[in-house]
């Protein structure tokens, strides 16, 4: 049996061809052998947990944005004086503050890939879709039970680019002044590359476990419980 790799072109690291030295003429390099992908998939662990992780801030990036353009309205026409005639310009009232805009992109992201689960999933025909009502609260839960297998074709690299990219972008663009439930620094080092970049991973969806996760890239590691084991790691109790 070949083992697959992951479609988006992940590293392990620390590990290199057998012709690779560790450097080309510009840099170092940090590890070229391709990440294996994860059973039956085509994405590497990392890539699972970090387009898991994308999804389920959606609703909470998407909400935060609504909330950025609302801030930045101008006053409504009717604190104007009398002397000024409220605008009725339509050109003037449908411009749109750009992280209304950016909300919307972000959500048609999402919608679009809901349509190619629905039009190409085998089991398509029994298959109820999201509650369009509370979207994107929703949808991106609907996306969650059903991504698996856009992670299972031509799709994984794609998809797995466009929701974490997305997702990082606006994030960075539009910071949050305290997101919910941030992940929390674990003082250890990582047992797979040694820096001290681990975090605790709080529960983002229902029947998840907690996960010690490193945020050095390269490195990407989810540990498993003998690596938890082996930091002492004590996680705190997680409220339910
Ligand atoms: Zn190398
Ligand atoms: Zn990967
Ligand atoms: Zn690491």
């Amino acid at each position: 049996m070949t083992t697959t790799t992951c479609d988006y072109g992940c590293t392990i690291y620390g590990q290199h061809y057998s012709d690779c030295d560790g450097r080309d003429e510009i840099r170092e390099c940090r590890g070229c052998l391709p990440r294996p992908a994860e059973r039956d998939l085509r994405l590497c662990f990392a890539c699972v947990n970090k387009t898991r992780n994308a999804l389920a801030a959606v609703p909470g990036v998407v909400s935060w944005l609504r909330h950025v353009a609302d801030l930045a309205k101008p006053p409504s026409s009717a604190r104007l004086s009398d002397d000024i005639v409220a605008t009725t310009d339509p050109s003037h009232s449908t411009v749109l503050h750009p992280a209304w805009l950016d909300a919307d992109e972000l959500e048609s992201v999402i919608d679009s890939w809901i349509s190619v689960i629905r039009a190409e999933h085998p089991n398509r025909r029994n298959m109820a879709g999201p509650n369009t009502d509370t979207f994107p609260g929703s949808a991106n839960l609907w996306i969650d039970t059903h991504w698996i297998y856009l992670a299972m074709t031509d799709h994984a690299a794609d998809f797995r680019g466009q929701i974490v990219g997305h997702v990082a972008t606006l994030r960075h663009r539009y910071p949050e002044p305290d997101s919910a439930a941030p992940a929390r620094p674990v003082n250890k080092p990582c047992p797979r590359c040694e820096h001290l970049t681990l975090v605790h991973q709080p529960i983002r969806y229902q029947g998840d476990e907690t996960r010690i996760e490193c945020t050095n890239d390269d490195c990407a590691a989810v540990l498993n419980d003998d690596e938890v084991t082996l930091i002492h790691y004590n996680a705190p109790t997680e409220a339910a």
